[in-house]
C-alpha cells in the first residue's frame, strides 16, 4: 500500500523539530528510524499531514553514565544499545534485550526513543524499561523538559504521556548493582517474530533467596504491566515460591486473542515464562 499524501520536513536540531511540530499543528508526526511509523502509514492507520523526520540529528544519539544512571539519548538505534559498553556494563538486561529485536536491518534503523513514544503492548523494550523503573525526559516548547516514570508514562494502547508538542529526548536507566539478576523471555513462533508473550525479571539476590523481584509482562494488555502479585509473593520467599508466584501472573491482565494465539494461552503463557524468567534471574541450581 501507499501511504497517504504528506509533507516532509529534515530537523537539524531538537529546538527545530519542536518549531516544526508547532508549525504543522497536531495532525504531524515525529519520523525517527520509521520502522513502526511507515508501515502504519502505508496501512493507512496513520495518515499525518507532517513528517518531522529527527533521524538525523546527531545529539540525540549516545550513551553516557552519572554515579547511578545511564543516560541514553532517544534517538540511539537499537543496534547501538545492543553494543553499547556501558549498557552492556552497567544495564545488560537492556542490551540483551535490544538484540532481540527483530532483524538486523531493523535494529539499525529503529530507536529506543520510538519504540517507547510508539506504545505498543507488543514491543520489547517498553516492558524492560517498566521493570527497571525508568525515566523519561520529555522536551517542550522553549526547550522546558520534564521528567516522567515509567510507571505514570505508557497510558494505553499505542498512548503515552508524550504531548502533543513534546519530544523524548532521553531515556534514564539506573545501574543493577552486583547482587541484582535479570532475565528477559520472549515466546514468539518463528526466531525475529514480535513476542507472543515477553517477561522482563530483575531479582536481588539474598542469602541464596529472593530479596525482592520486579516482573513485567509484554503484550499482555493494552501497555506494558508490572505483574505486582507476582512480586509481592516473591519478596523475602526462597526458590521454591516461585511456581505459586508465577501463577499469579496472569492477575490484573487483559490479554487479546489474534491469529498468534487465544488470551487463554497467552495466560498460561505469562505463567509459565515468569516461572523460568526468575528462576533465570535467580540463578544458581
Ligand atoms: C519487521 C519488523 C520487526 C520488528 N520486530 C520488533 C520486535 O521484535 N520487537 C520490538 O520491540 N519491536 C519490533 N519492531 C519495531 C521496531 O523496534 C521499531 O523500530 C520501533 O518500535 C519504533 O522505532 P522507530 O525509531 O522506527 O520509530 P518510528 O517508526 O519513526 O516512530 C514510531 C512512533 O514514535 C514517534 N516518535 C519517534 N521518536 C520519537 C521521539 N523521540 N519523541 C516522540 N515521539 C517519537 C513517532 O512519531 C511515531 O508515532 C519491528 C519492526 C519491524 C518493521
Amino acid at each position: 500500500m501507499i501511504p497517504a499524501e504528506f509533507n516532509y520536513e529534515v530537523a537539524d536540531s531538537v529546538d527545530h523539530a519542536l518549531s516544526l511540530l508547532a508549525g504543522y499543528g497536531p495532525e504531524a508526526k515525529l519520523l525517527a528510524g520509521g520502522h513502526s511509523l511507515i508501515p502504519m502509514m502505508k496501512l493507512r492507520f496513520a495518515r499525518p499531514s507532517a513528517l518531522v523526520d529527527i533521524g538525523r540529528i546527531a545529539a540525540l544519539s549516545y550513551v553516557e553514565q552519572d554515579d547511578g544512571h545511564i543516560r541514553i539519548g532517544a534517538g540511539t538505534r537499537h543496534h547501538d544499545v545492543h553494543h553499547s559498553p556501558l549498557i552492556e556494563a552497567g544495564c545488560p538486561l537492556l542490551s540483551f534485550t535490544a538484540g532481540l529485536i527483530g532483524d538486523p536491518q531493523v535494529r539499525h534503523k529503529g530507536t529506543i526513543g520510538g519504540s517507547v513514544a510508539h506504545g505498543d503492548p507488543a514491543s520489547d523494550l517498553p516492558t524492560v524499561l517498566l521493570a527497571l523503573d525508568a525515566e523519561f525526559v520529555l522536551t517542550g516548547s522553549g526547550g522546558a523538559t520534564r521528567v516522567v516514570p515509567a510507571s505514570d508514562f505508557f497510558k494505553g494502547f499505542f498512548e503515552t504521556a508524550i504531548g502533543p508538542e513534546e519530544i523524548l529526548t532521553e531515556i534514564r536507566v539506573p545501574k543493577l548493582g552486583a547482587s541484582s539478576g535479570w532475565s528477559y523471555l520472549k515466546f514468539s513462533r518463528r526466531a525475529q517474530d514480535w513476542a507472543i508473550v515477553g517477561v522482563a525479571a530483575i531479582v536481588e539476590r539474598s542469602n541464596g533467596g529472593i530479596g525482592s523481584a520486579r516482573v513485567a509482562l509484554t503484550n499482555m494488555g493494552a501497555t506494558p504491566l508490572r505483574a505486582s502479585s507476582v512480586e509481592q509473593a516473591l519478596a523475602g520467599a526462597e526458590r521454591d515460591a516461585i511456581p505459586a508466584a508465577a501463577a499469579m501472573a496472569p492477575e490484573g491482565t487483559s490479554p487479546t486473542s489474534d491469529t498468534n494465539a487465544g488470551a487463554n494461552y497467552r495466560r498460561h503463557l505469562a505463567d509459565v515464562l515468569v516461572g523460568r524468567a526468575v528462576e533465570e534471574a535467580l540463578g544458581g541450581p
